[in-house]
């Protein structure tokens, strides 16, 4: 059935209203007192403590679309079909209510009745000891038992919480999409079988040691990526064609003067920028900030990251700011807030980019210098010291110096870097002590940051200039 994304994240949230679900919005990306995770990077995350039966959920159903990073997958963007560093979690939850029965029965109405996906293109993964899910998904939903896979590591958790094992849904896009090696099957890490829908019977609580003890009510987490099934419903090559992102890469085309499907290369950058255009987006309207570590960290390499992804496309000037306004279009409907703070996400976007622009020509000169020396000396490893003097002075994450190395064959000197690091944060301390400087703190009311307390000395600096800018 052809919709559009928006239509798609409706329909699963009505559809599991209509199963006496409570629909709540998308929880914001900056976890809610959690220090184990930096950012929300599932649709359960914010509902750890429903889990555990430490909090009391307010109906025992919940039904979302959650907004998610996952920086683990930033270097797949634009190498799959896939992944995003920033998408959306269709979710439905059970807080020891339904189980495994419901949840398997309803994931396979909604995609197959509600969405109308042909039965003989999905296939099943369970957990190698699930005989019971085996049993649902073969007697009652008549799933022939050769596509019901065992899978030793279908077993899902993110950090310490709730976790167990789980069942995913595969979609068959067809031979001409996979990689055509004769192994080729549910699990091979080419396009052609799309995970689609993870099931996760949560029924673990994990410690920080690793211990994992069995919770007195048993839980149902499911996660089915929102870009995925519309790039299925939309018959697209790839997320990135679906309207969820590919407004962005049209937009990149023009100003970058390029044809998308042209070059391989470039096509990685369209994608690499339409991805980050939305995370960035999203993630500032969270009231997330550039700075030298933590989630600030995240953004800033993000950005960045797409910064030099425009210049391999011949981008000179700064893009962002453009960028953003095609980006926070896309989540005009579900995301009104996005389009309130707009003006705010610029203004941070284009002071991060101005930051970046200033000194990536002669960082990129400088580490150019680096790669001819390497190459001319036969060494693989970059010193540590150029790669700290990179991220101090030229503003490089270091994992950017990475990339770029790495698409000669090169590394950093990880060792060498840390202790340039430390060092540089020994003498920045001591020098912090010794004019006993003050933060100024500016006044934000109306702006969306809500814990300054907790900002960094780098962030507050960023905001005094923001606040200074808008007025
Ligand atoms: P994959 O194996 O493709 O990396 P995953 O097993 O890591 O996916 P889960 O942790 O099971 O993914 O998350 C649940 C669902 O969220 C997935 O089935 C998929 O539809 C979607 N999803 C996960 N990671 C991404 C991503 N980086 N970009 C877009 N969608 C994603
Ligand atoms: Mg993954
Ligand atoms: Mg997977
Ligand atoms: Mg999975």
């Amino acid at each position: 059935k052809k919709m559009t994304g928006n239509e798609l994240r409706k329909s699963f949230l009505q559809f599991f209203a209509s199963k006496d679900h409570l629909v709540e919005p998308s929880h914001s990306l900056i976890p809610d007192n959690d220090p184990s995770l930096l950012l929300i990077g599932a649709g359960m995350a914010p509902f750890k403590p429903f889990f555990t039966g430490k909090m009391k959920p307010p109906h025992p159903r919940i039904t979302t679309s959650q907004k998610c990073v996952r920086t683990g997958d930033i270097e797949n963007v634009g190498r799959t079909a896939r992944h995003h560093t920033f998408f959306e979690m269709l979710g439905n939850f059970s807080f020891g209510d339904y189980f495994k029965k419901e949840a398997i029965a309803w994931a396979w109405e909604y995609l197959t009745e509600h969405l109308e996906l042909p039965k003989e293109k999905l296939w099943i993964t369970i957990h190698t000891s699930d005989d019971e899910a085996f049993e649902i998904w073969n007697k009652d939903i008549n799933i022939a038992a050769e596509r019901i896979i065992r899978m030793e590591d279908n077993f899902w958790e993110i950090g310490p919480g709730p976790c167990g094992p789980c069942s995913e849904v595969y979609f068959d896009l067809g031979e001409d999409r996979g990689c055509g090696k004769p192994d080729c099957a549910v699990g091979c890490d080419c396009d052609r079988y799309l995970e689609i829908w993870n099931l996760v019977f949560t029924q673990f609580d994990r410690d920080e040691a690793g211990n994992y003890t069995p919770l007195v009510k048993k839980n149902i987490d499911t996660g089915a990526g929102l870009e995925r099934i519309a790039s299925v419903l939309q018959n697209k090559a790839s997320n990135f064609e679906t309207d969820l992102l590919f407004p962005v890469i049209e937009h990149a085309c023009r100003i970058a003067g390029v044809h998308y499907g042209e070059a391989a290369k470039t096509d990685v950058s369209l994608k690499v920028i339409a991805d980050h255009a939305r995370s960035m987006t999203v993630m500032i309207a969270d009231g997330v900030l550039p700075a030298n570590e933590g989630r600030g960290y995240v953004l800033r390499r993000i950005l960045r990251r797409a910064v030099r992804h425009g210049r391999m496309m011949g981008i000179e000037k700064p893009f962002l700011v453009g960028i953003v306004d095609i980006a926070a279009n896309i989540f005009a409907e579900p995301y009104p807030e996005i389009a309130e703070k707009i003006a705010y996400i610029k203004k941070v976007i284009q002071l991060e980019e101005e930051r970046f622009q200033a000194t990536l020509i002669q960082g990129m000169e400088l580490l150019n210098k680096h790669i001819e020396e390497l190459i001319q000396s036969n060494i693989k490893v970059l010193d540590g010291v150029v790669a700290f003097k990179l991220y101090d002075t030229y503003g490089f994450p270091w994992e950017l110096t990475q990339e770029i190395l790495s698409e000669h064959n090169f590394e950093i000197d990880r060792r060498g870097f840390d202790v340039a690091m430390s060092e540089q944060r020994e003498r920045a301390r001591a020098a912090r002590l010794e004019t006993d400087e003050k933060v100024i703190i500016p006044d934000l009311s109306g702006l969306v940051i809500d814990e300054l307390s907790k900002l960094s000395y780098d962030e507050n600096a960023t905001v005094a200039r923001i606040v200074l800018l808008l007025k």
